[in-house]
């Protein structure tokens, strides 16, 4: 009998997941004491909860515990958490730290968030966190996904999306909720629930007319064109109305078949999407089976930092119908 060899990133995957795993019950307790105050502006303006810093932590800390080296792009930093005047939002942030990893000691913490600097690159592995990927819509009580992608060379290899408020079954919204997707390249994509390591594959659906689709979109009118995907859908002939939810749970969305395109089409000239906003996404879809490329139909490119510098805007569909979108959104924004 001969052994089979052991999956690619087998490890890797096993410790993110249960990273990302941790960091939902953070996320899930921090939400259930919520209170005035748990946020602080940040020059971005967008909101930063307590639950950001702490599922941040969290994962850091449990991926740093197994693979000591390797670097982390994160999207949060303890700079402004070290400081005098936010003691308060520190405390509150051990604390939520605490309820899924006891005895961490605070420079721990603090350390443990400060990995996110990594600059990112075309080379050697790394990891890349979203604590919290749609802040908003965590504090709406609506959805929101903690993001956790493997880089290798440029290239995504591992995704672990976990979607705490995510109906389980699309069908039915007020069932039960808490999913998690996960996807290593070349092995497909799979869900399973918070509770339950049962995975089940998951697959994009398989329309091939636009007309009869929906497609999902930001919530937040700063984070895409709502008017110019307004017009790409009439362009297609879709008529279902865009199925708005926050986050990267678009990208689960697409990848489970909820809906069949995501749309994120440029709302200002100069911005450029963060690596952590789309690597664990990325994964998810293309192993179900979709396609993802940015405006002009070309490939994302995590290799160049930890923006991706080379992209505008981004496109997901379940594959047969990317060219279609691709040229409809071109003829739109007249790229
Ligand atoms: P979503 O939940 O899909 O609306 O996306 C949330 C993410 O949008 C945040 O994590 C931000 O990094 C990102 N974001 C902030 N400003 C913009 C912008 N002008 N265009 C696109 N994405 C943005
Ligand atoms: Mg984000």
């Amino acid at each position: 009998m001969s052994s089979h060899a052991p999956l690619a990133f087998a490890e890797e995957r096993a410790v993110a997941v249960d990273a990302v795993l941790h960091a939902a019950r953070v996320c899930l307790a921090v939400q259930r004491h919520l209170v005035a105050g748990a946020t602080l502006a940040k020059g971005d303006k967008s909101p930063v909860t307590v639950a950001d810093f702490a599922a941040q932590a969290v994962v850091s800390h449990l991926l740093r515990q197994r693979f000591p080296t390797l670097p982390m792009v994160g999207e949060e930093d303890a700079d402004s958490l070290r400081q005098d005047e936010h003691a308060p939002l520190r405390a509150r942030v051990l604390a939520a730290v605490e309820e899924v990893l006891p005895g961490l000691h605070q420079d721990d913490v603090l350390e443990a968030i400060d990995r996110g600097t990594y600059a990112g690159g075309p080379t050697g592995l790394h990891w890349t966190l979203d604590p919290i990927d749609g802040t908003k819509g965590f504090l709406r009580m609506e959805q929101y996904a903690i993001a956790l992608a493997l880089i290798e060379d440029g290239q995504v290899v591992l995704g672990v999306l976990g979607c705490p408020s995510l109906p389980v079954d699309a069908e039915r919204p007020d069932g039960e909720t808490g999913c998690l997707f996960v996807a290593v390249r070349g092995q497909g994509a799979f869900m399973r629930t918070l509770d339950d390591p049962t995975e089940r594959p998951v697959r994009v659906s398989d329309a091939s007319d636009p007309a009869h689709v929906r497609f999902c979109e930001s919530v937040e009118t700063a984070h895409t064109s709502q008017d110019d995907s307004a017009k790409v859908a009439e362009l297609l002939g879709i008529t279902a109305p865009p199925y708005r939810i926050d986050s990267q749970c678009k990208y689960a969305a697409v990848a489970r078949g909820d809906a069949s395109i995501y749309l994120r089409l440029p709302t200002k000239p100069g911005y450029v999407e963060r690596i952590w906003d789309h690597a664990a996404g990325w994964a998810v879809i293309t192993e179900a089976g979709g396609t993802v490329t940015d405006v002009l139909g070309q490939a994302l490119d995590f290799s160049r930092g930890r923006g991706l510098e080379g992209n505008k805007g981004v496109i997901a569909t379940n594959g047969p119908l990317h060219e279609q979108v691709v040229a409809a959104v071109r003829q739109v924004l007249g790229v």
